[in-house]
């Protein structure tokens, strides 16, 4: 078989959602951001593993992803749509029972009368700029929104990552200005506002990143394996070149292993020549091109015939992967392909 295996371990997606969760006090909900497909992973499969964990209460991006979450924990969790309530998608969030967080007086007033009495929370932008009310549009809203009962006010922090970052304590203060004495649960954090401290946790935070293992939860365990079958071995002589554009000439006669796998399985192409995969515990680097559906690897150094390559696992993580291509964790996570075979290692 040459399709490439990409093996999801559920049982380290909860261990991370447990270790995340022990880092805020009991009385903070730790929730969980399952948008983009579950970063990738497979939405269904990701929320229905993160509720068995003990995940409460999940978020989305869009309406859409919302469905496919509802079908995977049950009616009774709430679900919530950062994207807040987009025209026409009034009957998905009702059907759905989905909780929008409404981003602006429009997206208020569009709710209350499509579904009024439905559940829905508010975001507002504490300095990033990009989605929720900003402070004056609060402030003129804010009596008539607080009056409907929204189940939560959030907003997200936009340097998080970088726990010296000036801008934390300046959306935290903007966050507590805008919300202080409201009287309805509050949510700043992802990822990195879980581990910026207690002060920036409030009522609920929403971790999507740590639970998949990528940083800046650096603690987090490995959820991704990535194996690649070899197709063929050959031998090349010193001198020959390999793949398209003869980029790689051989230094010495090698052996090279042909794998399935290419940029239309998310395997970006600037990683020609650069990247290294792993027989085991021997890395094997990668040479020549990235092409669609292949790569060429330099064996000489493993024993024996190997089955099959790593790119991601114990010895290479998705944040390895993207430093080589200038990027995150999440886009690499992001970008796996639909080619693979997605096997899931049974959690709790
Ligand atoms: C994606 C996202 C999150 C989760 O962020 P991570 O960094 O993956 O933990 C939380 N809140 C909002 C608004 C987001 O867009």
């Amino acid at each position: 078989m040459a399709q490439a295996q990409l093996q999801i371990d559920l049982a380290a997606l909860q261990a991370n959602w447990r270790a995340l969760d022990a880092r805020s006090s009991a009385q903070v909900q730790t929730a969980a951001t399952v948008k983009a497909n579950g970063y990738g992973l497979g939405a269904g499969h990701v929320a229905h593993a993160l509720a068995r964990a003990g995940a409460r209460r999940f978020f989305v991006a869009i309406a859409e992803e919302g469905v496919a979450i509802r079908s995977a924990i049950g009616p009774d969790l709430p679900i919530h749509v950062y994207g807040g309530h987009m025209e026409g998608d009034a009957r998905l969030i009702s059907e759905a029972r989905l909780s929008p967080m409404l981003n602006s007086a429009e997206q208020l007033a569009r709710h209350f009368e499509a579904l009024p009495g439905h559940p829905f929370g508010i975001q507002l932008d504490t300095g990033m700029n990009r989605l929720g009310m900003e402070p004056a549009e609060w402030q003129a809203v804010a009596e008539i929104a607080l009056s409907q009962g929204p189940d939560l006010v959030m907003s997200h922090l936009a340097c998080s990552d970088e726990p010296d970052h000036p801008m934390n304590p300046r959306q935290l203060a903007v966050f507590h200005e805008l919300t202080d004495g409201i009287g309805v649960p509050r949510s700043l954090a992802a990822t990195g506002g879980v581990l910026l401290g207690p002060d920036y946790h409030f009522e609920m935070t929403r971790p999507g990143i740590g639970l998949y293992g990528g940083a800046p939860f650096t603690d987090a365990q490995p959820v991704v394996r990535l194996s690649l079958p070899v197709i063929q071995i050959r031998d090349v002589a010193e001198g020959e070149t390999v793949g398209y554009g003869n980029t790689f000439t051989a230094p010495q006669d090698m052996r090279l292993a042909t794998v399935s796998a290419g940029y239309a399985d998310g395997i970006q192409r600037v990683l020609s020549n650069q990247a290294t995969l792993w027989a085991g515990d021997t890395p094997c680097p990668l040479v020549g091109r990235v092409s669609m559906d292949l790569l060429t690897i330099d064996v000489s150094n493993v024993d024996g015939t190997p089955d099959a390559l790593d790119l991601l696992g114990p010895h290479q993580g998705v944040d390895d992967i993207a430093e080589l291509t200038g990027s995150i964790g999440y886009e690499v996570l992001t970008d796996l392909g639909y080619r693979y075979a997605r096997d899931y290692r049974p959690g709790a």
